[in-house]
């Protein structure tokens, strides 16, 4: 998506401080952080939101959502954390390219 912010920092066109990348996922510090720890875990194939999903998306879901613990733990999140999907125009979504919020307080 040409016009797609998250698949331009996936390009390497915009920058990012990055947390974790491999082949199918990208994690990096939210640019607006609303938390001390406060990072992003997104496809790299451009998924719109959650309301988009079919099961083609069910590995990519899955490697997310078990990424998540590890990479909380490795950010000092081993205590706990807080995740979120924001969703569509009424779940408050700004950017439309599916991504797992990440945060927390390091302990
Ligand atoms: P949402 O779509 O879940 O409401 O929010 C999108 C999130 O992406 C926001 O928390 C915002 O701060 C973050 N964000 C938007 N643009 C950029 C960017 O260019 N770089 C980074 N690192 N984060 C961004
Ligand atoms: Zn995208």
């Amino acid at each position: 998506m040409s016009d797609c912010i998250f698949c331009k920092i996936i390009a390497g066109q915009i920058p990012c401080n990055k947390v974790y990348e491999d082949d199918d996922m990208l994690a990096f510090h939210d640019i607006r952080p609303i938390a001390p720890v406060h990072f992003l875990i997104i496809p790299k194939r451009h998924i719109e939101s959650l309301l988009t999903t079919t099961a083609d998306d069910v590995d990519i879901l899955g490697k997310i959502m078990t990424k998540v613990p590890e990479l909380a733990r490795e950010q000092g999140l081993a205590a706990g954390f807080k995740t979120g999907i924001n969703t569509g125009k009424l779940g408050g979504q700004e950017v439309y390219h599916l991504h797992v919020h990440v945060f927390g307080h390091k302990a």
